[in-house]
């Protein structure tokens, strides 16, 4: 970052870096990531300690103002919030346990000089702070640097670990695998369209994560259930769900060299989709609900709840390569990829 004369107060690229670190200081990390986490912010590099017998997997996550959030519509919380929300989810989708996360940072430089900028930044970190405490994820370091033009720009790099050669991959689902996903659908795209809809709201910046009302401003990783899904070698093959069910049933059929049938019937509708006006549209081309989606052999008995979270049959992998949706009238229709556009600025 340029040095500059700066108001007082303002916040220096080392000041930030103070506060960011006195904040990951203060947030009490679980046993489980703090053991893995030898040295985080403050030297060259982090120190991390892969468990005996683990890979390490590394995820990254661009969040462009504009592009994956508005300032105008979201609060920062929720900014923060979502940035971390999906490096996690990409872990959570291989079954993977978090190490550390890293953030690098590029902010509008009136941002760091005015008081309500700086306050913005604090309500980011406690956004993400929060989720990252409740996932085990501690922020071990990063870079901050001011933006060259008056966007925010947030990377979040992941590490994450599973036991060697178990990681879940999209490649691996088989013909006669039955498919399930966790949670519910089109929440995400539905509560969008109301904030969009209704833009001078005030939308809630909570840090408190574990409720279900707000799947687009604070959307649950499925940490928990992709670690069991690993741990109890329940699925032959697993994605997240960040682009939408049909464009990531997709990814996941072209990697495995198959095709599927979806159930339209079967498929879970968060309650905010089930009350618009397309619920099926967005349970199955709304993007970001950041559910799993999995497949798992016939034979196996996949219970009906993991880690507290609801699991529904939806439909099954086949040969070839058709993606088809079954209608309620038993009617077959080629499913599309239909992917969710991220967001982008209305003017
Ligand atoms: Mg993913």
């Amino acid at each position: 970052m340029h040095r500059q004369k700066n108001s007082p107060g303002a916040l220096t690229e080392l000041s930030l870096i103070r506060q960011i670190r006195s904040a990951s200081l203060r947030t009490p990390q679980p046993r489980a990531g703090a053991r893995n986490l030898v040295l985080g912010i403050g030297d060259d590099c982090a120190i991390l300690r892969p468990p005996p017998n683990h890979e390490l997997l590394v995820t990254t996550d661009l969040s462009l103002e504009d592009r994956h959030f508005r300032r105008d519509l979201h609060p920062p919380e929720s900014v923060g919030h979502r940035a971390l929300a999906r490096g996690l989810s990409d872990l959570a989708a291989m079954g993977a346990r978090p190490l550390a996360a890293f953030l690098s940072l590029a902010l509008p430089a009136e941002m760091l000089r005015t008081r309500a900028g700086r306050a913005w930044i604090k309500r980011f970190f406690a956004g993400l702070q929060a989720l990252a405490r409740l996932s085990g994820a501690p922020l071990a370091g990063g870079d901050t640097s001011e933006s060259p033009c008056d966007l925010i720009l947030a990377d979040i790099v992941l590490v994450g670990s599973a036991p060697a050669g178990r990681a879940l991959r999209r490649s691996t689902a088989r013909p006669g695998d039955l498919l399930y996903v966790t949670g519910s659908l089109g929440g995400s795209a539905a509560e969008l369209a109301a904030m969009q809809a209704h833009p001078s709201e005030n939308h809630p910046a909570r840090t408190v994560v574990n409720n279900t009302a707000h799947p687009h401003l604070y959307p649950h990783p499925r940490l928990p259930v992709g670690q069991a899904l690993l741990r109890r070698r329940l699925a032959n093959a697993a994605i997240d769900l960040s682009d939408g069910l049909s464009t990531d049933l997709a990814h996941l059929c072209r990697e495995s060299r198959v095709g599927a049938q979806i159930d339209a019937t079967a498929l879970p509708l968060h309650p905010l989709a089930a009350r618009a006006a397309r619920p099926l549209d967005l349970a199955l081309h709304g993007g970001e609900d950041y559910e799993l989606l999995f497949a798992a052999p016939a034979a196996t008995r996949v219970p009906r709840t993991i880690a507290g979270v609801p699991i529904a049959r939806i439909g099954a992998i086949v040969r070839g390569s058709a993606i088809t949706l079954i209608d309620s009238a038993g009617r077959n229709h080629p499913l599309k990829p239909g992917g969710w556009e991220h967001f982008t600025k209305k003017h």
